[in-house]
Formats: structure tokens, C-alpha cells, sequence
């Protein structure tokens, strides 16, 4: 079969024939699925036999966009959920129990180190390495290990990942590898390909793209192979092959945790999702510009993997083929200042969220960081005077003159 290229795959994709020759998916907006017999709803619920009985385990509309996020990401199969936070705690608490470790790298997500927060209360621990290269993870392997996490580019310190060599390691010690992939998309990485064992993206962010609703999807790959004494919780999911972490998040936490996708948000992530590659382009494009602009700026330093000052751009050029996805931070000097800039900025929107084709900005240790003690603030790259902008697809020109009015203005 034809391996098409991304854009084609977004549009053309595990295309399927709807009714009336309907060319976006349709809605099925049923929260239970009707079966002519009562021997062929049992043998769906035996997992007996392929189908839909009720829309906390699956449903028609869901199922699509979880099969065009397995293509894109080259994975076996997904799971989606009502938000990014759901499919990572749906994705961490299907190999995890009390007493079990994860090592991860510190550039985390605010809310990811708060759940990982909520997790020591159910007795799993984190041990956190500073840089994810595969040394450092090495280093925090213990015999209780289970699980390595980090970010593609870590949102928001912008450190970026080895996933190849993190993944090598792991695999070293019979240990997964999961990434979030939110930030890069399968457009920039895919990281299954390089060794990941589970990728988990926030679907509100690019792949929605619109911000018009909250959704997550975790994926994983085939190539893993489960340790049964160290993963127990899989054991009698061992028949479905590299289907059994599936399987078991299924059947178990997954239904019973009831964290579904809602139809209509299924839907329109598959709207959205059809531009995910042209949207990526421009923003990416739009960055860049604007990052290499206001690095000639006096009084705010700019951090962005794009920029040969970013400790990490030649590691992100070679694995995100010359793209750096469109996310950057300035140091303004202090909070102050990093207010007074936001507030005389007049194209982007202030407010929590990243991936939106509009331009959007936030003081990250006020907001989304404001839970977190200050050295985990510190060790995530949050800082007093940081700003953080995630790029949209406006006319770049616009948005430099725009920063470049709000900076100036405040000096
Ligand atoms: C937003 C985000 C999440 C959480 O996703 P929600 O859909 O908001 O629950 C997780 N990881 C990263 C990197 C994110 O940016």
C-alpha cells in the first residue's frame, strides 16, 4: 500500500464510507448502541466480537479520530479520552501500582508534575533527572522502576528531548518509554518510530487546533515486550499480543475511571486536525521569525530551540528536521515588566493554552505554575519575568510590530 505523505494522510487517511456519501464523520450522538440479538451484544462485550455498546467504552465517532491519530503517530492502536490530563493518568495508571517508580525529566507540564504529585499519594513515586538525556534517566533506575516519561520539548523550560537514546535506555532496563508528543505533533516527531513505547498528546492544543474543545489520546506501538512478573496488571491480557496494554486499559480503568471522548469533541477534532500540517508549517515558520526578531531587541533575552543560543538547538535540528515547533519564552527582567508587556500587547489573547492558530500569551509562574513549589518552578524553567508565547498563524509582520511596541514600550 501507498505510504501517502502527512497532509494527504490527514485528509485522505483510514478514510471510511459514511452513510449518504457524507465526506466528514458523522456524529454518532447515541450513548448506547442497539444489537439485534442479545448473543451479539454478548459477544461484544466478550471482546468476542468487533462493536459499539455503550460510549464510555467506545463509540463510532471517537473511533475514527482514534484510528487517524494511530496513522499519523504509526502506532497500533489508541485510546481516547476527555482531556490531556486524562489520557496521562489513564495511560500511567495502566502499568502502575503502589510502589512502583517513574523516572522523568524535570521541564514537565505544570499539571503533569501535579499529577505526578497525586500519584505519591497512591504510593508512586517520581525520581526527576534535570536533563532528559539517557544517562541522567539511567542514573534514577532502581529495582522499582516501571516507567520513563518526558516531554518532546518540554513545555515550558523548551528543553528537548534525545527520544532515540532515552528510549535506548530505557529499553536497557526492560522499561517503556512514554512521551507527550503536544507540543511537537506527529507533524515534527513521531516517537514511537524512534523507540517510544507510548505517546500521549493533548488533542485541545494543535491538533484541534481551534481551541473549541478539551480532549486527549494516548497511542501506543508494537514493538514492547511486557515483562509479566514487573507488569502483573497485564497477565490476563497476554492472549491479545501487542494488543494486551490496550485491552486491559479497556476493559478495566479506562471504562471505570469514565474519562470518554465526547462524540461531538471527537468530531471536531477531526475537523480541525485536517489542517495540522499546514497549520504547523506556518506556525513554525511564524516563530522562528518572530523569535529571531526579538532576539535583536534590547532588554528581554528570547529562549527558543530554534535560535543557535538554545543549549538544545542542534539536537532539536536534527530530530524535528529543521523545524522547532512555535512555542518560545522571553526573560523580561522581572514580573513587572513581563505584565506591563502583556497588557500592551494587542494581538494575542492572555490566557492559559497553547496550539491555537491565534496567538497566545501568559506569565507562567502566576498561572499555570503557581501550584508548584518554587523549585519545581525553578527546575521547570519558570521564572518571575518569563513570558510565554505560543505562536498562531497571524501575518508575522503584524505580531513583530506588536511585540515590538509592547517591549518597547516598557523600557
Ligand atoms: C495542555 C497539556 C497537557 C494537558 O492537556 P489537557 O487537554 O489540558 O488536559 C498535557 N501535556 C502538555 C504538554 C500540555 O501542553
Amino acid at each position: 500500500m501507498t505510504e501517502y505523505g502527512f497532509n494527504t494522510t490527514l485528509l485522505h487517511g483510514g478514510k471510511d464510507a459514511y452513510p449518504f456519501g457524507a465526506t466528514m464523520t458523522p456524529i454518532y450522538q447515541s450513548s448506547a448502541f442497539a444489537h439485534a440479538t442479545a448473543e451479539e451484544l454478548e459477544k461484544i462485550f466478550d471482546n468476542k466480537a468487533m462493536g459499539f455498546s455503550y460510549t464510555r467504552i467506545n463509540n463510532p465517532t471517537v473511533d475514527a479520530f482514534e484510528k487517524k491519530i494511530t496513522k499519523l503517530e504509526r502506532g497500533l492502536a489508541s485510546v481516547a479520552c476527555a482531556s490531556g490530563m486524562a489520557a496521562l493518568s489513564n495511560a500511567m495508571l495502566n502499568i502502575l501500582q503502589s510502589g512502583d517508580e517513574v523516572v522523568a525529566c524535570t521541564g514537565l507540564y505544570g499539571g503533569t508534575i501535579e499529577l505526578f504529585e497525586d500519584l505519591e499519594t497512591f504510593g508512586i513515586h517520581v525520581r526527576y533527572v534535570r536533563d532528559a538525556t539517557p544517562e541522567a534517566f539511567e542514573a534514577e533506575v532502581t529495582e522499582h522502576t516501571r516507567l520513563f516519561f518526558a516531554e518532546t520539548i518540554g513545555n515550558p523550560r523548551l528543553d528537548v528531548t534525545d527520544v532515540a537514546a532515552v528510549a535506548e535506555a530505557a529499553h536497557r532496563h526492560g522499561i517503556p518509554l512514554m512521551i507527550d508528543n503536544t507540543v511537537t505533533t506527529s507533524y515534527l516527531i513521531r516517537p514511537l518510530e524512534l523507540g517510544a513505547d507510548i505517546v500521549v498528546n493533548s488533542a485541545s492544543k494543535y491538533i484541534n487546533g481551534n481551541s473549541d474543545s478539551i480532549s486527549g489520546i494516548l497511542t501506543i506501538g508494537s514493538k514492547f515486550k511486557w515483562d509479566l512478573e514487573r507488569y502483573p496488571g497485564l497477565k490476563p491480557y497476554q492472549k491479545f499480543g501487542p494488543m494486551a496494554y490496550i485491552a486491559k486499559l479497556r476493559n478495566g480503568l479506562f471504562r471505570n475511571l469514565g474519562a470518554c471522548l465526547a462524540p461531538q469533541n471527537a468530531f471536531l477534532n477531526l475537523v480541525g486536525i485536517e489542517t495540522l500540517g499546514l497549520r504547523m508549517e506556518r506556525q513554525c515558520s511564524n516563530a522562528l521569525e518572530l523569535a529571531e526578531f526579538l532576539d535583536t531587541l534590547d532588554g528581554i533575552t528570547v529562549n527558543y530551540p530554534g535560535l543557535s543560543s538554545s543549549p538544545y538547538h542542534e539536537l532539536a535540528d536534527r530530530q524535528l528536521g529543521g523545524r522547532y515547533g512555535a512555542i518560545l519564552t522571553l526573560r523580561t527582567g522581572s514580573k513587572k515588566k513581563a505584565f506591563a508587556i502583556l497588557n500592551a500587547l494587542k494581538i494575542p489573547y492572555i490566557l492559559s493554552n497553547i496550539g491555537d492558530t491565534k496567538t497566545l500569551v501568559i506569565h507562567p509562574a502566576s498561572t499555570i505554575s503557581l501550584h508548584l513549589s518554587e523549585e519545581e518552578r525553578v527546575a521547570a524553567g519558570v521564572y518571575e519575568d518569563l513570558i510565554r508565547v505560543s505562536v498562531g498563524i497571524e501575518d508575522v509582520e503584524d505580531l513583530k510590530l506588536d511585540f515590538k511596541q509592547a517591549i518597547g514600550g516598557t523600557q
